[in-house]
């Protein structure tokens, strides 16, 4: 086979991470400011969240949708390692929301900041309403990372993989991450990752309580396919 046509039938694994409290704590942020504990955040969609006033309600949907509070949002250290799988081939890129212009602009100065060696179509930055507020994860996606259990659940990547917060560990939740199918893998350090990494499932979920075990869980993952590939002649 020529080299040409190896480079046709290579298989791109594509990596997506979502941006707001997953590479930076923005709800922690919000809370933390109006001083309300997150234990109480356990409804992605504060709307619907019955542990909340709705003045509180309020005051979060507020700040979310207030740019000062993105200006200078720090990142979760191990953010600046999401690259590392395209060392393997892999493409990573970062798909984000934003309730405004500005809040989009704010994320779209940061992250280069972060990582400068990105590139402007690794980097996309939705703006959006509380109502619109979705994703539409493809099947070509194989790895999706996003704290919304209302993404993950419309999700058709393979592997999705949600950092563990409040608002997305409880039952109700844990319903609407399944509603489209899947499999939920609560607790990622005993579970027999190497057979996940190779099945034929079609959907996992699994919960993963930070960024670097995410981060490291991935990179494995991406290792274990392309060998798989390689030994398959596809690369
Ligand atoms: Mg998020």
């Amino acid at each position: 086979m020529s080299s040409t046509s190896m480079q046709e039938k290579a298989i791109i694994l594509k990596i997506l991470y979502d941006m707001d409290d997953v590479l930076w704590p923005c709800t922690q942020h919000v809370f933390g400011k109006l001083n309300i504990p997150i234990e109480r955040e356990t409804d992605f969609r504060i709307e619907n969240n019955p542990e909340l006033t709705p003045t509180e309600r309020d005051a979060i949907i507020h700040e979310f949708q207030n740019a000062d509070n993105f200006a200078e949002m720090n990142f979760y250290a191990s953010a600046r390692d999401i690259l590392r799988p395209e060392e393997l081939g892999a493409m990573v890129g970062i798909h984000s929301n934003a309730y405004s212009e500005a809040i989009a602009q704010h994320k779209l100065r940061q992250i280069p900041e972060l990582l400068p060696k990105i590139r402007p179509e690794q980097l996309i930055v939705n703006v959006v309403t509380p109502q619109t507020n979705r994703k539409q994860i493809s099947s070509d996606i194989l790895a999706f990372v996003d704290d919304s259990p209302y993404n993950i659940r419309g999700s058709r990547a393979k592997f999705n993989f949600v950092p563990r917060r409040p608002w997305n560990d409880n039952s109700l939740m844990r319903k609407v991450m399944l509603k489209n199918g899947g499999e939920i893998i609560q607790d990622s350090a005993t579970a027999p990752l190497d057979d996940i990494w190779t099945s034929d499932d079609y959907k996992y979920i699994i919960i993963v309580d930070d960024l670097v075990t995410i981060n490291e869980m991935i990179y494995q993952l991406v290792l274990k396919l392309t060998n798989k590939e390689e030994q398959n002649g596809k690369i």
